[in-house]
């Protein structure tokens, strides 16, 4: 079967989300490609080509490239952290990428960004259509294999004792090259985009594998909530959530089977 024979790609930009999936992968071969490392070998029982891909758009799209071109992948998961936009989410929450837009991708007046589908010529009107969605059947199976699914609380030495449990949102993530630390950027990319979290490679991995046909699944927990705080937050909490998106990607690697 194909899940037996051809490797999933697996994509995290920095070396704590890496390291939250390491402890469950077997069988590792190390080599080099374009100055990367790509690990290659088992994981949650299917083969796998793991790549550090580095922070932001163009790093994530390289990385891609080679798992899908190089290394001829089936799919792609990318597995990390990122800011939640949605008031409703906290850190430590997770969102799973339903549909991925490039924020930054389109034409910048004195009222703001009109975002446009990378590619597309940025003038005229802008259509409705420029993010990345994921096939009703793909999300259906996400559903499926998510619901009724707790993921562990967090150390109560981090958050106090009193948090809710985390939650998971499938929903819109958008990705642009700019860390955000801002609330006013935060309010907008909720506004304009309807966004549940914001991070920075995300959706370049979803454009180029759209170019090559397959699907690409973004998971990521919650490191800050992209606000004035997120600077510090981000240092504070990124090793303590990373392990979160390991378990959900362990949870759905199934549906891509
Ligand atoms: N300070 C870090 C850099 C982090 S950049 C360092 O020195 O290594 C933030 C990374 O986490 C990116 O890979 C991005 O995808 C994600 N991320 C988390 N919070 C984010 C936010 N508020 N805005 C944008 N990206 C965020």
């Amino acid at each position: 079967m194909l899940k037996e024979r051809i490797p999933l790609g697996i994509i995290c930009a920095m070396p704590e989300e890496i390291a939250a999936l390491l402890g469950d992968m077997s069988a590792i071969k190390r080599q080099e490609l374009a100055g990367r490392e790509v690990l290659t070998g088992q994981l949650f029982g299917r083969p796998v080509a793991m790549i550090e891909s580095g922070i932001g758009k163009v790093a994530a799209a390289m990385t891609a490239t080679l798992l899908l071109d190089g290394l001829k992948c089936r799919a792609i998961v990318m597995s990390g952290v990122a800011g939640g936009i949605d008031p409703a989410l906290a850190i430590g929450d997770l969102v799973v990428a339903q549909r991925l837009v490039q924020h930054d991708y389109g034409r910048l007046q004195a009222d703001g960004v009109t975002p446009f589908r990378p590619g597309v010529p940025p003038f005229g009107p802008g259509r409705a259509d420029f993010g990345y969605e994921l096939p009703d059947d793909l999300v259906a199976r996400i559903h499926a294999a998510l619901d009724g699914f707790k993921l562990p609380s967090l150390p109560a030495d981090l958050v106090g004792k009193d948090v809710r449990p985390p939650m998971i949102k499938i929903g819109t993530i958008v990705s642009g090259d700019q860390f955000i630390n801002d609330e006013g950027a935060r309010a907008r990319l909720q506004s304009v985009f309807g966004a549940h979290a914001v991070e920075m490679e995300g959706a370049a991995v979803a454009q180029v594998a759209e170019a090559f046909g397959v699907p690409a699944i973004v998971i990521r927990s919650l490191s800050d909530l992209a606000g004035a705080d997120s600077h510090l937050d981000f240092g504070k909490f990124v090793a303590a959530v990373a392990p979160t998106a390991a378990k959900v990607v362990e949870r759905l690697v199934s549906v891509l089977d």
